[in-house]
């Protein structure tokens, strides 16, 4: 029987151990994949307070072994299904755990575009993380789809390898910091694409070019390109808890600023929760507020 188990070993859920670890209850994390969650992804990390310029991975790596030194028990299992009690069990395919608390900080996971096609080129020209497989592609030719931070940054960075980044957004105004789209537009090798919706891959085998459609005047035209960064966005990973806890319309767990969702000792923190901004340092504060409200409630039983 565990304190407090935590669900995702991303920057919510591992500043969560940090806290959990302090306050000296026994803590395990259960993660899918890696840790780090998504920031593994970013090259280059230019808003954390006092971290300007470290990459994404030497960020996770650093909190993970911070809350490993800290005593956090740290397992790579996908959790399937949490079951509501006086004392709570978390399932994965390998164990049933048992919790007096449990933090879900499961994050997102990348959307997907929806164009046919788009899952059997996986690996073979299509691809969710341009700094894992923005080395394939020196010299050659690339599109980045998305309007997002991550958009923005995977060009920057993929525009530094490719001979040339094509960055195809829906719209004509980003999301991403506006400091991030000057830099792109001062980059030679870079041509935006705005207004404009990817319509089709094209492959041969790989992928060897995609049609894109102009929203506004509906002509399509075809970019010869040999990979396609889809940045689009994600989607919460809350489906296993669905039966416990509210989730809004897009899927985020609805829980406040406390981070309390409505089943007493679940507590959900980062990504996955439905609130305005989605950054690095509001996952850890969520983190944080989540094991801090889970340990006053087990100091108070
Ligand atoms: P995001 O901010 O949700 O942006 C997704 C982009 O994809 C939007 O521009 C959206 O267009 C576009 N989009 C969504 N669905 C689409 C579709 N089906 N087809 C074409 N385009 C589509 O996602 P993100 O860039 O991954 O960022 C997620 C969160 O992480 C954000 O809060 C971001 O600020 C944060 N982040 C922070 C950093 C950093 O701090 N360094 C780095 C990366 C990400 P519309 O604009 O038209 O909706």
């Amino acid at each position: 029987m565990y304190d407090i188990i935590i669900v995702g070993a991303g920057p919510a859920g591992l500043t969560a151990a940090i806290y959990a670890c302090r306050a000296e209850k026994t803590t395990l994390v259960l993660e899918a994949k890696t840790y780090g969650g998504q920031i593994i992804n970013t090259p280059d990390i230019a808003n954390y307070p006092v971290a300007p310029g470290i990459s994404g991975f030497d960020f996770a790596t650093t909190l993970y072994n911070q809350a490993k030194d800290l005593g956090a028990e740290i397992r790579f299992e996908k959790v399937t299904e949490l079951i509501d009690g006086d004392v709570k069990t978390v399932v994965t395919p390998k164990q049933r755990y048992e919790a007096k608390a449990v933090i879900l900080a499961t994050g997102a996971e990348n959307r997907k575009l929806g164009v046919d096609g788009e899952d059997a080129l996986i690996g073979r020209g299509v691809s969710y993380c341009a700094t894992c497989d923005g080395n394939f592609y020196r010299k050659k030719v690339v599109a980045v789809v998305g309007g997002g931070n991550t958009a923005v940054e995977d060009a920057l960075y993929l525009a530094d390898l490719a001979a040339k980044v094509y960055l195809i957004h829906r719209r004509d105004a980003f999301r991403a910091d506006a400091s991030l789209v000057s830099r792109l537009k001062e980059k030679e090798n870079v041509e935006l694409v705005l207004n404009a919706t990817v319509t089709k891959l094209l492959h041969n085998m790989r992928l060897t070019g995609v049609e894109v459609t102009d929203k506004t005047t509906g002509e399509a035209r075809v970019l010869d390109v040999n990979g396609l960064f889809v940045a689009v966005g994600q989607v919460p990973e809350n489906e296993n808890f669905r039966s416990l806890i509210d989730l809004d319309a897009g899927g985020y767990a609805v829980a406040g600023e406390d981070c309390h969702t409505k089943c007493p000792g679940v507590y959900v923190a980062g990504d996955n929760r439905a609130k305005t901004v989605r950054q690095l340092v509001t996952a850890a504060a969520d983190g944080a507020v989540a094991a801090t409200e889970a340990i006053r409630e087990l100091e108070s039983c």
